[in-house]
């Protein structure tokens, strides 16, 4: 049975900084930072999050060291200098791996030199590396609510968009990136966005999964979203447990026990067989209500 049982309600609640701080959080090693903007954590394996706790989306980047050079996950927002941040951590040559192209996580892309993403069949990838996301887009990222910690200094709110840039190596399914005594592997997983990857390695036991799966709302709704292709994905990523135990998710909370995907498929199959209940949010999105998430499908249930 789906039953609509409340009018709509806003997608981002004005009060999400009252789930602060996570709990994860308090189980992970956090090291200093010169910017106050970042959090960041060590993680074991040669691993850092980079965690972005003043604003709303609460990105995470995380960054990967190996013998010869560097992983960077995503770059977030755009608002402190992140390049910065990871020279902090690292004078390795650092390859830049977007687990996918959307505004949240493309932010800092413009100031690294390599860069890597999937090539997907709706050219979403070509297309924001060609344009970037303009300031009438990207200033709703920091209005209002969005933002509870003050700007960096020489961060200016009123001219802040995210710059186009170059991606020098494009991606495919099963490619391997070796960053010497250490390899990832991508793994094409649509279902949030037509070019969202995973990142697997196997050595750390550590699954980079992107916006596919994180503690909060989940969206299928957004454009190249699918509910089908998201019950695909997490199939996909459950058997491969025997190569992973923690998940590294792009917003909200990081080294995420692997089971949790147990419930997110149970969860994913109940949207897509139209059994579960919902909220209706503002423009007729749905929202399903689990324990420790949330699916947000657009107004056809998908
Ligand atoms: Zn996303
Ligand atoms: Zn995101």
């Amino acid at each position: 049975m789906t039953t609509p049982r409340k009018p709509a309600v806003a997608m981002k609640p004005a009060d999400w900084k009252k789930n602060l701080p996570r709990p994860a959080w308090k189980n992970l090693e956090r090291i200093s930072a010169e910017d106050s903007w970042f959090c960041v954590y060590e993680l074991g394996h040669r691993t850092y999050a980079i965690y972005e706790d003043g604003q709303y989306e609460e990105s995470i980047s995380y960054l990967l060291l190996g013998e010869d050079r560097a992983i960077l996950v995503d770059t977030g927002n755009g608002i402190a200098n992140l390049r910065a941040q990871c020279r902090e951590l690292t004078s390795l040559p650092i390859l830049l791996v977007n687990t996918h192209s959307h505004i949240d996580h493309v932010g800092s892309n413009y100031m690294f030199d390599e860069i890597a993403a999937f090539d997907d069949p709706m050219g979403l990838a070509r297309r924001t590396a060609a344009l970037g996301y303009h300031h009438e887009k990207a200033r709703t990222y920091i209005e209002g609510s969005a933002v509870w910690k003050p700007f960096p200094k020489e961060f200016d709110p009123s001219v802040f968009c995210i710059p186009p840039y170059r991606v020098t190596r494009w991606l495919q399914d099963g490619d391997l990136l070796d960053l010497g005594g250490r390899q990832v592997e991508v793994l094409y997983t649509p279902g949030h966005s037509p070019d969202s990857i995973c990142l697997l390695d196997r050595g750390a036991r550590m699954l980079w999964v992107g916006d596919l799966f994180y503690t909060g709302s989940i969206y299928t709704w957004l454009a190249g979203g699918d509910i089908d292709l998201l019950v695909g994905s997490f199939e996909r990523l459950i058997d491969l447990f025997p190569h992973y135990d923690l998940l590294m998710p792009s917003h909200n909370e990081a080294a995420i026990e692997k089971e949790i995907l147990l419930e997110a498929l149970k969860g994913a199959r109940q949207v897509r067989d139209r059994t579960g209940d919902y909220l209706l949010l503002e423009g007729g999105r749905r929202k399903y209500q689990f324990d420790r998430f949330a699916f947000v499908t657009g107004p056809d249930g998908r």
